[in-house]
């Protein structure tokens, strides 16, 4: 079903000005008018076509979900930021002609596992600008960084301090590697998922973690969910250490549970205690996944102490799967498929196949950090898709991929091949969010309104950091000023084409993406040379 209040028609939504009339007939309108504001408006409108942009993008639907601007408007580009927002002509060295079609803001994902460039450029063909590692994070932070520095991004990156990174060097006395790869092998090790830590290792955790943020982490990850052992009073300092240097935490809550003690409930509402009681700004990630089938009582409690003036804040992804490791400790245990709320084996997931019993046990044994997928709803199910769009379709909620790397052969793929190689493999949320928001809860079945989407894909996420990151005081809108991360996309086309069997699949229907102004998409196609991706980090203490 297409929403009808949805469809644009170019020559109905924008009173007094179409691109298909001329400066002329516009100055013609104003001849009503007195002469004293003739005069002005003719002086302005002289100025603004003599000024030469970088570039400028020329009668798109200008969307603005802060200032509610949604109209026909020229775009005008200088030196990476938005100069000019323009019903008149714009001139500039380049110009995207983007008649009919969408100009928002870039996405802002909060929620970005994959950060080699192969998995930021699937995210750049859904119109990312920029893609953030806060969920699990990283450690040694500084040292993440400056690697990164020296390796090309078509898209900003960026990341959190990772708890569990700080929990496995205290306990197991392992040294943190700043990779995802790394903390996957750590797995088959669970001391650091199940043990309370003792009060030296505590102090060692959270200096580790104090140490990250003084480096310019952005916040906390505490993946809490893959060490559901860890102490209340751990959590908690946590907490209290991020309101210290007021900088947000990002949760995978400690339970993921539909029955009851140790459930979803649960976890959110330790979340949401831990928010109130440190005065911390409290990311709650997924929600979608860690309640499962329960997200009719987890949510309210988020909302309701939102609506409180507590600092909690939330992401969802428009999936009815997750991508998770199938050592984790939720998928062990007795009764661990009824908390999971009643989950079978052939609801997991491998490289397109579904698993059985026994290959579940194997896997787990064996190589407990491989990457499954996890049906946890059904999302052809009308009663299960009405849980998915509890979260996806709320307005307080942001959109947030949890995009994972793309596994080729069995590793991380960080090669710089494009498209990505043959059998490329990554839970199809990697490359197709963003694209799904706006096909299936948008166009489709009008379930969001398209300023809504945008809302939750740019300015929400932005909003979020932006207290604690200054950088992200400047994204996640179409204002003069703004950085200019921009997507173009045309709504009637835009679509996923991730599937779980055929992930290597970019979406479509994003005509062009600019990140500081630079086309890193263009004409539909990913612009291989274009590297204009900056870190998104905090500033970094003396
Ligand atoms: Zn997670």
């Amino acid at each position: 079903m297409t929403s009808q209040s949805e469809r644009f028609d170019p020559d109905t939504s924008y009173p007094t000005y179409s691109g298909d009339k001329t400066l002329h007939s516009n100055i013609g309108k104003a001849l009503s008018l007195t002469l004293l504001i003739l005069s002005s408006l003719t002086a302005s409108v002289t100025a603004l076509a003599q000024e030469t942009h970088d570039l400028v993008i020329v009668n798109g639907r200008v969307i603005d979900p802060e200032t509610g601007l949604d109209a026909v408007r020229n775009v005008g580009i200088k030196d990476g930021s938005i100069a000019a927002i323009s019903e008149f002509p714009l001139t500039g060295a380049t110009t995207i002609n983007a008649k009919g079609q969408v100009v928002a803001p870039g996405w802002i994902d909060l929620h970005a596992h994959g950060q080699e460039i192969g998995a930021l450029r699937m995210q750049a063909m859904q119109g990312v600008t920029t893609a953030l590692e806060l969920e699990s994070g990283l450690l040694p932070i500084g040292d993440w960084y400056t690697a990164e520095a020296k390796k090309p991004h078509p898209i900003n990156y960026g990341a959190a301090a990772a708890w569990t990174f700080a929990r496995i060097q205290a306990i197991t006395g392992t040294e943190a590697k700043a990779d995802l790869g790394w903390f996957q092998s750590m797995f088959a090790n669970h001391d650091w998922q199940n043990s309370i830590s003792t009060p030296e290792q505590q102090t060692e955790i959270l200096a580790l973690l104090e140490q990250a943020i003084k480096e310019g982490a952005i916040g906390v990850g505490v993946n809490a969910g893959y060490a559901p052992g860890n102490g209340q009073k751990e959590y908690f300092a946590v907490a209290q250490l991020a309101a210290k240097y007021n900088v947000p935490t990002f949760t995978h809550v400690r339970y993921a549970s539909v029955p009851e003690p140790k459930s979803s409930f649960e976890a959110v509402k330790e979340l949401v205690s831990n928010a109130a009681l440190a005065g911390a700004h409290m990311h709650l990630c997924h929600i979608n996944s860690t309640s499962m089938r329960d997200i009719d009582s987890t949510l309210p409690l988020v909302l309701n102490a939102q609506k409180d003036g507590f600092r909690v804040s939330v992401g969802a992804y428009p999936y009815g799967a997750a991508g998770t490791t199938v050592g984790a400790e939720m998928f062990r245990g007795d009764g661990w498929q009824v908390r999971m709320g009643g989950t079978k084996y052939s609801d997991f997931e491998l490289n397109g196949k579904r698993l059985d019993e026994k290959t579940f046990n194997d896997l787990q044994a064996n190589s407990p950090g491989t990457i499954i997928t996890w049906h946890y709803l059904d999302a052809e199910n009308p009663v299960d898709l009405a849980k998915l769009d509890a979260s996806v379709g709320n307005l307080n909620v942001a959109i947030e991929s949890d995009a994972m790397p793309w596994v080729v052969n069995g590793e991380n793929y960080d090669g710089d091949a494009w498209p990505l190689p043959e059998g490329a493999f990554a839970h199809p949320r990697s490359n197709g969010t963003f694209a799904k928001v706006l096909r299936f809860w948008v166009r489709e079945r009008g379930v969001l309104s398209l300023s809504d989407a945008v809302k939750k894909m740019s300015l929400i996420p932005a909003q979020i950091l932006e207290e604690s990151v200054p950088q992200m005081r400047k994204k996640g809108r179409i204002q003069v000023g703004m950085d200019a991360d921009i997507v173009v996309f045309d709504l009637e086309k835009v679509a996923d084409k991730s599937t779980f069997t055929e992930p290597n699949q970019p979406a479509v229907g994003f005509s062009y993406v600019l990140v500081g102004g630079v086309m890193v998409v263009e004409k539909g196609k990913l612009n291989t040379d274009a590297a204009p991706g900056e870190a998104i980090r905090r500033p970094i203490a003396e």
